[in-house]
């Protein structure tokens, strides 16, 4: 990256000013550093595996937008495909080309989604999923698992991971994990375990899952849930909805459900979908997709679905990821765990990092846990210390125990190198002697 601009303000000075008109300061919670302490950093601008704040520091990122990015900061080829779309008008309210090679990219890969529409953002997704779901089934109850995090809209904040595990409510249940849902909103959200294929009953409409957990740390799915909760569901006609938000076109060319080989009903997108700008999407079988306004009466819609720069994003994102890409992402992501693994049992640090293709996780106990109850036992002081070690030197891992790293295609055998050596000189002062 060149030189830092003329700063406008130290990372303290900015932060002082956002906390005076920003609630906390951010625009989503977990920036805030809340968990971790300290003042968070200001990025200026950002290149490949690369972020540079406002002070011209420089981080080796493992957060990369949580997901959102997925070819590195900044990728020439996404860069110019909004560039030459924002030329051209930046949001119309009438149908586009874009739209519709997108739909039909992410059906080319995604085999389950036969028809697909565009929203703004995973929360979107998710949340108009689950309409469509109780619309196309006429059934109300959403059974969901305990800490997997699906945004936050209303009656999917129970028991959620992300930062809401940051929140301290420790009731368990149909609770809402947020003061101003009313628990109305929850009252047909039922909560169970991860990793074990709930017994459902015909007033379900949906079970929606994370193929692989992600916002509890990483949580891998046991062997079988998957086609478990497909069979299950199956038995009493309720719809699986795969929330693959992070695994979508990260984990797979055709996202967990190509991985593990499940056909969910249907399937929500976000994060790399949209190449780092605001997108989600939702997608799935037809006749349950034709339940969607103008076809069906489940209403939907939105001022800037399918926007112009947010498709060319996307489509730009989907066309530097061949099969050699997921190769590499994966063996990134073994390279990245085995090293830091390694660093944790050099220095005698009780600490798990795993992988599952590029996704990382870090646990700060002496297991890689396999549900919430057991994710919610890391030491999140611990990761605290490890995050500002880490800081210190120059990787930036994020703000929070419960969030894993990105690892994409920018990041070469070098910087993962790197990590590790930093990760080894971290985990040294973690530990007496
Ligand atoms: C990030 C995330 C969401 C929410 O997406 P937003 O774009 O932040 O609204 C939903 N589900 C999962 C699994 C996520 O990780």
């Amino acid at each position: 990256m060149t030189a830092a601009s003329p700063a406008g303000g130290t990372n303290a000075e900015l932060f002082e000013r956002a906390c005076r008109v920003i609630p906390g300061g951010v625009n989503s919670p977990v920036r805030a550093f809340r968990s971790v302490g300290g003042t968070p950093y200001f990025v200026a601008r950002a290149e490949g595996a690369h972020t540079e704040d406002v002070e011209g520091r420089c981080y080796v990122d493992l957060v990369q937008s949580y997901g959102a990015i997925i070819a590195g900061h900044a990728h020439p080829r996404i860069t110019e495909a909004v560039q030459r779309a924002v030329a051209d008008g930046s949001s119309f309210g009438a149908p586009t080309e874009r739209e519709v090679l997108l739909a039909e990219a992410i059906a080319e890969r995604v085999p389950s989604c036969e028809k697909v529409r565009m929203v703004s953002s995973g929360t979107e997704a998710t949340m108009a999923a689950i309409r469509l779901a109780r619309g196309a089934t006429g059934r109300s109850r959403v059974v969901k698992f305990s800490g997997n995090y699906h945004g936050h809209s209303d009656a999917l904040l129970a028991e959620s991971g992300s930062g809401v595990a940051l929140l301290d409510a420790d009731e368990a249940g149909s609770v809402p994990g947020s003061v101003g849902v009313p628990s109305s909103a929850v009252a047909d959200t039922t909560v169970v375990p991860y990793n074990q294929v709930p017994t459902l009953d015909d007033t379900v409409a949906c079970v929606i899952v994370e193929p692989v957990a992600a916002n509890m740390g990483l949580v891998a799915p046991a062997d079988g849930l998957l086609a478990g909760l497909r069979a299950e569901c199956d038995r009493v006609g309720a719809l699986l909805v795969l929330d693959e938000v992070i695994t979508g076109f990260r984990l797979a060319r055709g996202g967990a459900q190509g991985h593990y080989g499940v056909r969910p009903d249907l399937t929500c997108f976000g994060k790399v979908i949209g190449g780092g700008l605001n997108v989600g999407a939702f997608g799935g079988r037809a006749d349950v997709m034709d339940h969607l306004a103008p076809l069906g009466r489940v209403y939907q819609a939105g001022t800037l679905s399918g926007n112009p720069l947010a498709t060319a994003a996307g489509l730009a994102a989907l066309s530097l990821l061949d099969d050699d890409a997921y190769l590499t992402l994966a063996a990134t992501g073994a390279r990245l765990a085995t090293g830091l693994q390694h660093a944790f049992d050099e220095a005698g640090l009780v600490a798990r990092a795993s992988a599952v293709g590029p996704l990382v996780g870090l646990y700060f106990g002496d297991h890689v846990p396999v549900d919430y109850a057991d994710a919610r036992r890391t030491d999140e002081a611990a990761y605290a210390a490890f995050f500002h070690a880490m800081l210190d030197r120059g990787v930036a891992l994020a703000p929070g125990a419960y969030e894993i790293a990105f690892p994409g295609l920018a990041h070469d055998g070098g910087v993962v190198d790197q990590i590790v050596e930093t990760a080894a000189e971290s985990a040294q002062t973690l530990t007496p002697g």
